[in-house]
């Protein structure tokens, strides 16, 4: 394990990522919208998680910058990165697959849209949070940069943050008791088991 392969292994969870979603973008331009949430804080709120999980990691890549945010490079950690990265790309799919035409970048409803509570939603109700959290440690782990690396954490953290309470608002003004009911059997992130 090198500097290089951990620079690597980002770079191919980056490609992977992007290259999962292409098939779902493209069906999700053809998808009929019922309910749009888009507005200036929601496109705020993604270009804050853009800018930590690609353009920072990116620019560390290519260009080593900022080199006096350097940070040692550890071998256990960057093996632990990779394979949380997988993880977070077996997630990424599982959710996709899972949520189908229901699927949107931002809050959206869909026309006909129905609440997915199966597969990956059985016992969490934000698994592709939960991966993109993945793909938020596993950037920090594989990158020796504190800038580069954590800023993915602090990128995605600020949408999620920012988000997860508008998101579930709408899904209790579109499904009432039905969504009332699917939050106090799931949990955000983590499975409820008991
Ligand atoms: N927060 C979810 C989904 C992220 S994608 C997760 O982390 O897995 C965002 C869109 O998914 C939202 O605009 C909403 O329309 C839709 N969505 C969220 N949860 C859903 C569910 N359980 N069933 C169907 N659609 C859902």
């Amino acid at each position: 394990m090198t500097p290089m392969i951990a620079k690597l292994a980002w770079v191919c969870l980056a490609v992977g990522w992007y290259a999962l979603r292409i098939p779902h973008d493209r069906r999700s331009k053809k998808t009929p919208v019922a309910f749009n949430a888009m507005d200036t804080s929601e496109r705020t709120r993604l270009m804050i998680s853009i800018t930590g999980l690609g353009i920072f990691p990116f620019l560390y890549v290519i260009f080593g910058f900022p080199a006096v945010a350097r940070r040692d490079f550890s071998v256990p950690l960057s093996w632990l990165g990779i394979a949380i990265a997988i993880a977070a790309l077996v997630m990424f799919h599982l959710t996709h697959k899972a949520l189908g035409r229901n699927w949107s970048v931002s809050l959206q409803m869909r026309q006909d849209h129905k609440l997915i509570t199966d597969g990956v939603y059985r016992t969490i109700r934000h698994p592709m949070y939960t991966a993109f959290w993945l793909m938020a440690i596993a950037q920090a782990l594989l990158l020796p940069n504190w800038v580069g690396g954590l800023s993915g954490i602090i990128g995605f953290g600020a949408l999620y943050l920012l988000r997860v309470r508008a998101e579930e608002e709408m899904m209790v003004a579109t499904f009432g008791e039905e969504y009332r009911a699917y939050m106090t059997r799931t949990g955000r992130l983590i499975p409820k088991l008991f």
